[in-house]
């Protein structure tokens, strides 16, 4: 009998959502363990592959095991509190660290840290003139849309600012496309980008991704060199997520997430190396993996509802990634990915996809 072990590594991840999954699955083929902290307990979504801690993120007995359990500890959401991270960076890393996650908490600290960076993103409070469409956002705890409300004059800004809880007035920019950029910072500084892609919302919430977006050189080069001054400034290590808008051809930041972003889920199929995968590299030390396209790829978000089982899968060169989540409006569910040789063959299997939801 073999009765020699190496010793096991072990990532923590604050959220048991459809993220902490998506990682816990990229972190087998490493042979490290994922253990999770989910305050809703052990049916969530990164249960069936992950040890699952059930806690609030402030319970100090849920974060004291986590802690003990785990080399290195991140998230897969932004709503952690910094009082958690800080406590829980007293005693082992915590990566990315709780500036990069503070600030993505609040879009006015986010705001005015891109701006200082120099980063062009959409004119926020005083800089929106009176009468101008706006988008009244809670500072913090809006995500898919939620705890926004679109103002077309003074009188509604005037409401909206009043029914918002800590609200931000942000000037409705008139893109002609949504981009977005995932790229990601090892703990030696190594920093690796995926192609800039493109996203369609509905309803504030993401439907589309098309990878790569037909971008020029010269685009990709200024996401690049957001990113870039963006992550060494938060000392950043993991994968992170920007969400652009690309107005005649310049790129504004919408907000940026601290973690594995939905924009990247094409990567799985359609890249050399998953964001998931590149994520836990990253907070686990080890180089970051290519980031090159195999071709080109869509996804589509299950919202709500899965789209139907066996007709997509009757699709070639598809593949369907289940949350086990409950089915309910808005709620993302899973995610289909496409993945073709060029553009032109993935917009002939995307009809086929689209007709399953
Ligand atoms: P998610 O969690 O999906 O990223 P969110 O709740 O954090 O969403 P935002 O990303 O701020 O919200 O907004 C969602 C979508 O609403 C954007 O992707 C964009 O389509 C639209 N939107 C947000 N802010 C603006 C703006 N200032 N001007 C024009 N459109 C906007
Ligand atoms: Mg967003």
């Amino acid at each position: 009998m073999n009765t020699t072990f190496r010793s096991r590594r072990t990532l923590g991840i604050i959220g048991g959502g459809q993220l902490a999954r998506m990682l816990a699955i990229a972190a087998r083929p490493l042979d490290i363990d994922c253990v999770t902290l989910e305050p809703t307990g052990m049916q969530c979504s990164a249960g069936p592959v992950s040890d699952v801690i059930v806690g609030e993120f402030d319970d100090k007995e849920a974060l004291a095991v986590l802690a003990d359990r785990c080399d290195v500890i991140t998230v897969e959401l932004e709503a952690v509190p910094p009082s958690t991270m800080e406590w829980l960076a007293d005693r082992v890393p915590v990566r990315p660290g709780v500036e990069a996650v503070r600030t993505s908490q609040d879009r006015l600290l986010e705001k005015q840290l891109l701006r200082s960076l120099g980063i062009a993103t959409a004119p926020f409070n005083e800089e929106v003139l009176a009468n101008e469409p706006a988008i009244v956002k809670t500072r913090r705890g809006g995500y898919d849309g939620r705890g926004q409300i679109r103002v077309a004059n003074e009188a509604e800004r005037t409401r909206a600012i009043a029914e918002l809880p800590d609200p931000i007035v942000e000037g409705l920019v008139r893109f002609g496309r949504e981009l977005s950029l995932v790229a990601a910072r090892s703990i030696d500084g190594a920093i690796a980008f995926y192609p800039l892609v493109e996203n369609v919302h509905h309803d504030g919430i993401l439907r589309e991704t098309t990878a790569p977006a037909t971008v020029s050189a010269a685009q990709q080069a200024a996401g690049e060199r957001l990113a870039t001054l963006l992550l060494e400034k938060l000392d950043y290590i993991g994968v992170i997520g920007i969400e652009l808008f690309d107005v005649d051809g310049a790129l504004l930041v919408n907000e940026f997430a601290p973690r594995v972003h939905n924009t990247g889920h094409w990567t799985i199929e359609g890249a050399h190396t998953s964001q998931f995968e590149q994520h836990v590299r990253a907070v686990m030390g080890l180089p970051l993996g290519s980031t090159s396209a195999r071709g080109a790829a869509l996804m589509i978000n299950a919202i709500g509802a899965l789209p139907d089982e066996a007709r997509v899968l009757g699709i070639p060169a598809t593949h369907m990634h289940a949350y086990g989540k409950e089915d309910r409006p808005g709620r993302k569910v899973g995610h289909v990915t496409i993945t073709a040789e060029s553009l032109a063959e993935l917009e002939f299997r995307a009809a086929a996809v689209r007709a399953a939801f």
